[in-house]
This record gives structure tokens, sequence and C-alpha cells, in this order.
């Protein structure tokens, strides 16, 4: 089974469930433990997960009143594993936080607070993303995101959960946006290309016991097979 490194969060349960059922091996990272390095030996793919704010210094804005520094040591621990994968071509699937620090660390910037900072703003933070869709995502037509969940989309659109009060601004270089919310909140963004690299707003690790995102969590460690394969 391709070993699936997966970014240390606070709620790490459903990530490792959601990988295990796709067919991949989960190992939890650790900060002191588990230098950049070490982890492109040793994973077949890396995913990012959910947590809290990103430090807006890294993307050179002044913090909005709303911002919470959450986990010491996190920020620059993903900046440096995200850009050392993206050269070393392993493939990502990004989640919650996960797309923000990935957006981040590649040259994107964030909106800092939908909620003071996005007119019109659907609520994007619901109680409980394990039991709660909270609205619909329009996926762009072409994308890698449209291909992978074509049996499960409505036409272009599909229902997602939502617990975030931040989200990408200017995309990073060299991605694209793959899915936005109807008031314009991107939540979704991919690297076109032929490794996988897909990062959602949204929590599909939450829903691996009915797998309505199951496709996305496949066409990953598939990709994680295929680059241990070589
Ligand atoms: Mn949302």
């Amino acid at each position: 089974m391709p070993q699936i490194a997966i970014a240390p969060c606070r709620r790490m349960t459903d990530y490792l469930e959601a990988v295990r059922r796709s067919g991949g091996e989960p190992f939890e990272l650790d900060y002191h433990r588990d230098a950049p390095a070490k982890v492109l030996q040793e994973a077949a793919g890396l995913m990012l997960t959910g947590g809290g704010d990103i430090d807006p210094a890294l993307y050179g804005e002044a913090p909005h009143p709303s911002f919470q520094a959450s986990e010491p040591g996190r920020d620059e621990y993903e900046v440096a594993l995200i850009r050392a994968a993206a050269t070393a071509k392993l493939p990502i699937f990004a989640i919650c936080r996960g797309m923000q620090v990935l957006n981040v660390a590649l040259g994107g910037t964030l909106v800092q607070d939908i909620p003071t900072q996005v007119s019109g703003a659907a609520d994007h933070s619901v109680p409980d993303p394990r039991y709660h869709l909270a609205h619909e995502v329009w996926v762009t037509k072409g994308s890698q995101l449209a291909e992978v969940m074509a049996e499960k989309l409505d036409g272009d659109a599909c229902q997602v959960n939502s617990r975030h009060h931040q989200a990408v601004k200017e995309v990073a270089p060299g991605w694209e946006i793959s899915a936005t919310a109807p008031d314009g909140v991107i939540e979704a963004i991919e690297q076109r290309g032929d490794i996988f690299r897909v990062a959602v707003q949204w929590h599909p690790e939450n829903f691996w016991r009915t797998g309505e995102f199951r496709p996305l969590f496949e066409a990953f460690i598939d990709a994680a097979r295929q680059r241990k394969a070589l």
C-alpha cells in the first residue's frame, strides 16, 4: 500500500480512516521528528489537513483582528514541506487549512476573514461539518476535480460541508481555480498537469462513512501508488 504522509492535525481520525478506506497507508507527521527531506524519501503522497490561521506575515499582510496564532511551528514546517514536495513531484491532496497553507507556500495570498471581508458571503462555518452540508460549490468544467468527481456531481455542482473563516484570495502561480461557492469564495484549486495536485476548502474526510468524496481520495491514492511503482 502506498504510504501517505499526513500533516499533524487535532482532528486526525477521519483523515486516517478516509485514507485507509481508499487503499492508502497513512502515517502522521511530527514537526520535530520528520524533516521534509526524510518525508520525501518515505512518502508516496502528501496530505495536508485542517487547523487554525496561517500567519499573514507569510504573505505580506498585517494581521486582521480575528487572527489567532494556533500551533507554534506548524506554518514553518508545512511551508518547507510543501515547497520540497512540489519540487519532488509528489502527489498532494490538501484540505481546508491545508489548501490555504499550500497556496501561501507557493506564492498566493488569503482572505483573512470571510464574514468581514467578503460582502454577501454565505455561512462558511457550520457547527459540525461531520454531519451538516453548508453550501453548494460550482466545479470548473474541464478541471481535474470535475473529472474525478464526475459521477457525484449534479451538473457542475455538489454540496459541501464548511468550517473555515479564511479562503484563498490570489491563487499561487501555476495553480488554477477548480471550484467556487455561489458567493465567489474560492473552494478548490489545482495544478494542471500529470501529477495529482488538488486542494479543497471543505472537509471531504468527514464523509468517509457515506463516501460522497471517495473518488477524490481514490484518485489521490492511485497517483501515490503509481509514483511508488516508478
Ligand atoms: Mn465553504
